[in-house]
This record gives C-alpha cells, sequence and structure tokens, in this order.
C-alpha cells in the first residue's frame, strides 16, 4: 500500500501516519524528520536544510525529490509506505508523479487531513518531540509521562525551533501558497480523500485504518 499524507502543519500527518505504520507494517517517510535528523548530526544536507526550516520555508524542491526518489526504493519500501510532507510544491508533485512511472509502482491513495487554524497553533505550540527517537508529545493532550524525558527511549525531550509561534503562521502562509494547491491536482489524478485531523489521537487513527482497511 503506497500513500501519502498532506495536510497543513499541526493537522497530525506525522501522528496518524505512525499509526498506520504500526498497523499495516509499512514505513513511515517524513521528509522533516529525515532534515531533522540531518541537522542533528549536522550533515551536509542538514546544514543546508537548517536555514530554511528554521525560517519556516521549503528546503529546495531538487534536494528533496531526490532525498524521497532513494528512500522510497530501500527494500523496507517494497510492500510499500506512507509519504508524510512530501510532496508539498506542485513542482515535487509532478517529480514524484514521473518517478512512480519510472519506479512502475503505483500510489494508491492520498490521505488529506483537514483541522482549523485555531486547532493547528494550539497543537503546534504544545508539540514536543524526543531528540533521541523522535516521538511526538503534546504538553496537553500527550504529555511525557516523567516532564522533559521520552517514555520509550529515556530521550531528552525539546521543542522545535519552527515551532514558535511566529515561524508556524510563515509555515502556515507557505503551506496556503504552495502545498494546498496540491489538492487540486491529487483531485484531478481522483485518489484523494479529505479526512478530518481533528479530534483525539487513538479515535482519528482508527478512522484512518477502518477506512484504510475497508478499500
Ligand atoms: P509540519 O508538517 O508540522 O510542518 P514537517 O516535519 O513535515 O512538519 O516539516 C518541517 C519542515 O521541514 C518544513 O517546514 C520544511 O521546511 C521542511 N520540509 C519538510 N518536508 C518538505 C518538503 N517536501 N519540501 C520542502 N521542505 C520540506
Ligand atoms: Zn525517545
Amino acid at each position: 500500500m503506497r500513500l501519502l499524507i498532506m495536510g497543513a502543519p499541526g493537522t497530525g500527518k506525522g501522528t496518524y501516519a505512525e499509526g498506520i505504520e504500526k498497523h499495516f507494517g509499512i514505513p513511515h517517510i517524513s521528509t522533516g524528520e529525515i532534515f531533522r535528523e540531518a541537522i542533528s548530526q549536522k550533515t551536509p544536507l542538514g546544514i543546508l536544510a537548517q536555514s530554511f526550516i528554521d525560517d519556516g520555508h521549503l528546503v529546495p524542491d531538487d534536494v528533496t525529490v531526490q532525498i524521497v526518489r532513494e528512500r522510497i526504493q530501500q527494500p523496507d519500501c517494497q510492500n510499500g509506505f506512507v509519504l508524510d510532507g512530501f510532496p508539498r510544491t506542485l513542482n515535487q508533485a509532478e517529480n514524484f508523479t514521473r518517478i512512480l512511472k519510472e519506479l512502475n509502482i503505483q500510489l494508491d491513495l492520498v490521505i488529506n487531513l483537514l483541522a482549523d487554524e485555531e486547532l493547528i497553533i494550539r497543537r503546534i505550540t504544545n508539540r514536543r518531540l524526543c531528540s533521541k527517537c523522535g516521538k511526538g508529545y503534546n504538553l496537553i493532550t500527550i504529555p511525557p509521562k516523567k516532564e522533559g524525558i521520552c517514555d520509550d527511549c529515556g530521550g531528552a525531550i525539546y521543542q522545535r525551533k519552527d515551532d514558535s509561534e511566529e515561524v508556524i503562521r510563515e509555515r502556515l502562509e507557505v503551506y496556503h501558497r504552495q502545498t494546498k494547491p496540491l489538492i487540486d491536482y491529487y483531485e484531478a489524478q481522483g485518489n484523494i480523500i479529505h479526512m478530518d485531523g481533528a479530534g483525539e489521537i487513538n479515535e482519528v487513527t482508527n478512522v484512518i485504518i477502518a477506512m484504510l482497511e475497508a478499500r
């Protein structure tokens, strides 16, 4: 099963993609996570990506497309994948369509998550991450059991630099300007479904899984 999960920042893409990964045993690929990993390791990719990300802008398309092209050809993607946060521009989407054709694989479904802006901002400002394993937390809805420490791996919990309220506004604008038009692109391909990203995590995850199983 090959899926894309789209939506504005804070609609829950990463969270629900993790649920899909667990349930269906297909890897969750987050371009944002790949960049954050590269930044923390100070690789050339990380150094390049950091300034764009910190300002709430997108990493250049050619870099991003190349990363995804390589990642989806890894052996763990043989039975599918759930891509989170890619494509984010029309140019990325067109390139992705071309790559899929080259690799002779088909995209099964695009899930577009909806949530209102107030909820998005509330979620993002309360969002925290594990610096070691990347697990996501929310200070209000899913706080770590011990303050500042990851439940799963004991790593330190931190706030993303781009999760400040000022940068979120910019990211939302980038979303509206550059990513939202992709909805029409996938509507034209006829394989997009819109789902409510608000609501409790397990509930929404179960609705998405049930929808996927019924297909
Ligand atoms: P969110 O969905 O909450 O914005 P992500 O982890 O998906 O968080 O993305 C974080 C940042 O990483 C983005 O704001 C952007 O700078 C960069 N990024 C992620 N995916 C892409 C992409 N497909 N193209 C360009 N930049 C990307
Ligand atoms: Zn952890």
